[in-house]
């Protein structure tokens, strides 16, 4: 391994991409990225990136920032969680260090929503500290290069991994953990599909030199999902949607739309929403299937006008929703049916 540090550096230096987060070092420029990073691509986390930034410039802004529109800037992001713990962290850095991003990786590692990952990078990159970050590429490059058939997602083996990385980081910690991830997205890809003809390790790669690159690392079979079944309710009165904050569980306090476990047939769906002389007109809607961590929700939908409101709900147009309304991906398709047949019938 030692053998490929000077010409991953070498190599990183000329091809690194332009990245908005890496114009400068700031500790809060690339923590956020970071966090964003490991929900989505990096083209769509430069939007989201560049978004976020224009609204909450700084560690203060986002202590102070209300839950509703810090969600509503991640929104379609998902896992909402990491959008609050960013707030609990940003208060604590005012409250414990005035404001001032700590720079030793065990204060960051203490911050909320700051795993070993995120504080090795934020740590090395924008401080100099000899720590690894060692993410799903670094354990792909790592496998083929020491030829190494090893489970790459169990957290054991990554801490082992770290450790090997650790004996030969060199004094640019921070631009070999980034050079090796950026080999990793770009070179080193997954699914069998390396570009070793373009790759700087080629030479000193195990993998490539036993032509093991499409084998390693070993796929590891996914659990399967549970399956959760919803009926979605797109009530509509005098041009208002009805919306629902979630009080528990799974996208706890986002806005959805009101909806009942268990898929309802025309019939059941009167009786849920117990308003049956209140309808004024009802169809199907769309179907939506939505994949989390751990679960699928499969969606079905009635769009339902009523003659008066009902009162469990909150009222709302849909250009109000758009602005200042945090729906989970899960929901935007029924949200885009509404548009599409409000335009429709205008
Ligand atoms: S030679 Fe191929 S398999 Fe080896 S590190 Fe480079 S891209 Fe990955």
């Amino acid at each position: 391994m030692k053998k490929i540090v000077s010409p991953l550096l070498e190599w990183y230096s000329k091809n690194k991409r332009e990245l908005p987060w890496r114009k400068d070092k700031d500790p809060y420029h690339v923590w956020i990225s970071e966090i964003m990073l490991q929900q989505t691509r990096i083209e769509a986390v430069k939007e989201y990136y560049k978004r976020f930034m224009d609204k909450v410039p700084t560690i203060e802004d986002l202590s102070k920032i209300e839950e509703d529109e810090l969600l509503k800037l991640w929104e379609g992001l998902g896992y909402y969680n990491r959008a609050r713990n960013l707030k609990k962290a940003a208060v604590e850095i005012m409250e414990k260090y005035q404001g001032k991003f700590p720079s030793q990786y065990e204060e960051i590692l203490t911050l909320p929503g700051i795993g070993e990952y995120t504080a090795g990078a934020i740590s090395s990159i924008c401080f100099q500290k000899k720590e690894v970050a060692v993410d799903g590429n670094v354990m792909r490059v790592y496998a083929r290069v020491c030829k190494q058939d090893i489970d790459v997602t169990d957290s054991k083996v990554k801490k082992e991994v770290g450790e090997e990385i650790r004996k030969i980081l060199p004094d640019t910690p921070g631009d070999f953990n980034e050079a090796i991830m950026e080999l990793g997205e770009t070179i080193c890809l997954p699914n069998a599909i390396p570009k070793c003809m373009e790759c700087p390790l080629s030479k000193y790669c195990q993998a490539y030199r036993y032509h093991l690159e499409g084998e390693l690392p070993r796929k590891i079979l996914k659990k399967e999902k549970k399956e959760e079944q919803l009926t979605v309710f797109l009530l509509v009165w005098n041009h208002q949607i009805a919306l629902n904050k979630r009080s528990t569980g799974l996208l706890k306090n986002l806005w959805e739309f009101p909806n009942a476990a268990s898929f309802l047939s025309q019939e059941e769906a009167l009786n849920w929403l117990g308003e049956g002389n209140l309808v004024k007109h009802m169809k199907k809607g769309v179907t939506n299937t939505h994949i989390f961590t751990h679960k699928k929700w499969t969606m079905k939908s009635y769009l339902i006008e009523l003659d008066h409101p009902i009162k469990d709900y909150v009222w709302v147009s849909l250009e109000e929703i758009k602005k200042n309304y945090a729906i989970p991906t899960a929901f935007q398709p029924f949200l885009e049916y509404l548009e599409k047949d409000q335009k429709k019938n205008n």
